[in-house]
């Protein structure tokens, strides 16, 4: 570990979703700080039980902050179909209800469960969103919150093999889906990317005058 690192502020990424963790920890690098993720505690990941995205990552963020003692960020997100009045919504890591399943397998499966519902509706809108929290302690008074959304479409079929989640079902205003898309570009496009260039310019500003906080 160089000195710089050593010296470095810390956070700690409260997610156990590896495509989650990639994309946060490169729209985190512009602060130069340290990223942890929370797997690196053996922590296990927080309940969700609320039914706001808001809730959701406020209540993940505290559980990796006081478990830790480090401030911590949390992303909450889902998928929004129209047509299924908003669902999957908080429900969208399992949507299709497994127990045990990887999650290469609950990923299908909840794509499965999407295409199964929409059937051959022809309305198929849709947008991800993402709500950030960020604590620079368990009982912090103040998070930060940013969110950012993504709109498209429900395709008919999965298509691509980037990305994570429903990617392989979310098709863009150019007709390719999110998951056909580089890393690089999904995250300069996303609804994660999208929040989180509203948090860093907080992260910055009022972290940066509360650094004893
Ligand atoms: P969370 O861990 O409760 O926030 O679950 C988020 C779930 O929403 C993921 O497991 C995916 O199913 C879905 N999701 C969120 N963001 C994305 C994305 O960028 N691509 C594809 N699916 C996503």
């Amino acid at each position: 570990m160089t000195g710089q690192a050593a010296s470095a502020r810390q956070i700690v990424l409260a997610s156990g979703n590896p495509g989650k963790l990639a994309e946060l920890s490169v729209l985190l690098s512009p602060l130069g700080w340290q990223v942890r993720a929370q797997s690196e505690f053996h922590l296990e990941e927080a309940d969700e039980p609320h039914p706001t995205f808001i809730e959701n990552a406020l209540a993940k963020a505290r559980h990796a902050s006081f478990h830790t003692g480090l401030p911590a960020l949390a992303d909450d997100s889902g998928l929004c179909v129209d047509a299924l009045g908003g669902l999957p919504g908080v429900r969208s890591a399992r949507f299709a209800p497994l127990s045990g399943a990887s999650r290469p397998q609950q990923d299908a499966a909840n794509n499965a469960l999407l295409l199964q519902q929409l059937g051959d509706a022809s309305s198929r809108a849709a947008r991800f969103v993402s709500v950030i929290v960020a604590l620079r302690h368990a009982a912090d008074p103040e998070p930060l919150i940013a969110q950012g959304e993504l709109i498209g479409q429900i395709g008919r079929a999965p298509l691509g093999q980037g990305g994570f989640g429903y990617d392989p079902l979310f098709v863009l205003s150019d007709g390719r889906t999110l998951a056909q898309c580089d890393a690089q570009e999904k995250n300069r496009i996303s609804h994660r990317a999208q929040a989180m260039r509203r948090l860093l310019p907080l992260l910055q500003d009022v972290w940066g005058r509360s650094a004893a906080v």
